[in-house]
């Protein structure tokens, strides 16, 4: 059965395109009925940290992705860390020193340096050419008791070429010739991200590696390790690079690529993941907009594209807005406060009174948001003292010489009123009309901009029964006047 894994390094918070490769490999496995592993690759000390890796794991929670073994969660496996799987690594390591796969190299930071320039002015590929791999045993004595410790190197085989079948890039080839020997254990012991993925991959029965197109060129290394330690390859699939619009690969200026500040900004799981979800892979119909029951349904590395998937941050809008539209409002509600809470609007402390009043106030934004920390802006006007029109439009149509006669007429009925509700309001909006003899625009927009400060917007009835009769009176008085 189908064995994935997602092997994050907790050097930073979870990003879109990490998000997007770890929802590909949980849908294959759910797809397949198969299980996804969540393996935390931390072999960088220096940048990896703790606090990333919970980050990242959070934020796969809050999309929704579970996982069946890994971090956090087990299995027999473990560990699923690869700090602390390190003996494994050193008892693979002694065995391909012993088989005479790999050697200890000594070379120098400058050493090296120095050849790479070297072959570079010569026209080569800057690369190792092997200066230790037959070194005497006299020749290490001596250089250990210099002081100087040793990496361990795998001794890559010449005139190979290495074939991957990628589900996603096709057939594709690389010449051992072009591989230097490279580092599998670094001089502190440690193992560098192709050794340990390889280890790791094998000892916890990965049968397909879905992972970011930047690790093609890591593929080659990957699988002479395979070849070395005669261990059973994985299948490989390599998902394309993730592009902003203008096609220059994502990054912070095309705005937040952190899972955690969408989340921060009020972004619905349900959109996010279906927006990751097409980033690269396309359902068969026309349909673009998707629930994960039905992406899992329907998802196939056969339909992933190969060419880059661009970002489109309005679709991300577009997407999300359909979702918040879905929602009810007592979630969009509860979804709401913590940003009236920021803005100064809302107390700690909601009672159900307050609730109830909030739920009005959402629904009436609900049409508008693309995302909730767009709230604030749209609540505004119901938070102020006094509201005046926003624009020149706004100011215009107060400036109408019908104007106070439709505000006066307006302050009757409402006064009249004994109860305001949505129901209620609607046949007096109408009487307004009426005894003015007034067209709709010239009785709606005037109060809207009276009541919000802009002439277009939410509905009237829902506006006013967000204000109260009191505040709907004083602000239609402060116009009439
Ligand atoms: N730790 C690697 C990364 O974060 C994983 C690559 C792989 O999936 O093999 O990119």
């Amino acid at each position: 059965s189908v064995r994935v894994r997602f092997a994050p390094s907790p050097t930073g918070p979870l990003h879109i395109g990490g998000a997007r490769s770890a929802l590909f490999n949980w849908l294959l496995a759910r797809r397949y009925g198969g299980q996804f592993l969540v393996r935390i690759e931390d072999t960088d000390l220096e940048r990896s940290s703790r606090e990333s890796e919970e980050n990242i794991l959070n934020a796969l929670r809050w999309l929704g992705i579970d996982w069946d073994e890994g971090i956090a969660v087990g299995g027999p496996n473990g560990p699923y860390r690869q700090t602390e799987r390190l003996e494994k690594y050193r008892q693979v390591a002694r065995q391909l020193l012993e088989q005479g796969h790999a050697y200890h190299c000594y070379c120098t930071e400058e050493e090296l340096a120095a050849e790479r320039e070297a072959l570079m002015a010569k026209g080569e590929l800057p690369r190792y050419t092997g200066r230790c791999r037959n070194l005497c045993a006299e020749d290490k004595a001596r250089l250990e008791a210099a002081g100087r410790k040793p990496v361990l190197r795998f001794k890559v085989p010449a005139d190979r070429i290495i074939t991957i079948d990628d589900h996603v890039r096709g057939h594709v080839e690389f010449e051992s010739n072009g591989i230097g020997d490279f580092i599998i254990m670094k001089s502190d012991n440690i193992p560098t991200y192709n050794f340990a993925v390889v280890v790791d991959d094998h000892d916890m029965n990965i049968t397909h590696v879905v992972r970011a197109e930047e690790h093609l060129s890591n593929t080659p290394r990957q699988i002479l390790l395979y070849d070395a330690l005669g261990w059973q390859k994985p299948e490989f699939a390599h998902i394309s690079l993730i592009l902003g619009k203008d096609r220059a690969k994502m990054s912070k200026r095309h705005g937040a690529t952190s899972i955690e500040q969408y989340q921060k900004l009020g972004y619905l799981p349900e959109a996010l993941v279906n927006f990751l979800a097409l980033l690269g892979w396309s359902p068969g119909g026309e349909e673009e907009i998707l629930t994960l029951e039905e992406i899992k349904r329907q998802f196939s590395l056969d339909r992933v594209a190969k060419n880059p998937a661009v970002f489109d941050i309005d679709k991300l809008n577009w997407l999300n807005g359909h979702y918040i539209r879905q929602c009810s409002i007592e979630r969009l509600t509860k979804l709401a406060i913590p940003y009236l809470q920021e803005a100064g609007y809302l107390e700690q402390e909601v009672s159900p009174e307050k609730f109830a009043w909030l739920e009005k106030l959402v629904a009436l934004t609900q049409p508008y948001l693309s995302y909730m920390a767009e709230i604030t802006s749209h609540v505004e006007p119901f938070f102020r003292e006094q509201v005046a029109p926003v624009d020149e439009e706004a100011r215009q149509i107060l400036a109408g010489e019908q104007v106070p006669l439709v505000m006066n007429t307006a302050i009757e009925l409402i006064s009249a009123a004994e109860e305001l509700t949505e129901e209620s309001i609607k046949p007096l909006l109408k009487a307004v009309g009426k005894q003015t003899g007034l067209k709709g625009k010239f009785v709606f927009m005037p109060l809207r901009v009276a009541l919000i400060g802009k002439p277009h917007g939410p509905e009237l009835h829902q506006i006013i029964a967000v204000l109260g009769k009191e505040r709907t009176i004083a602000r239609l008085k402060a116009v009439a006047n």
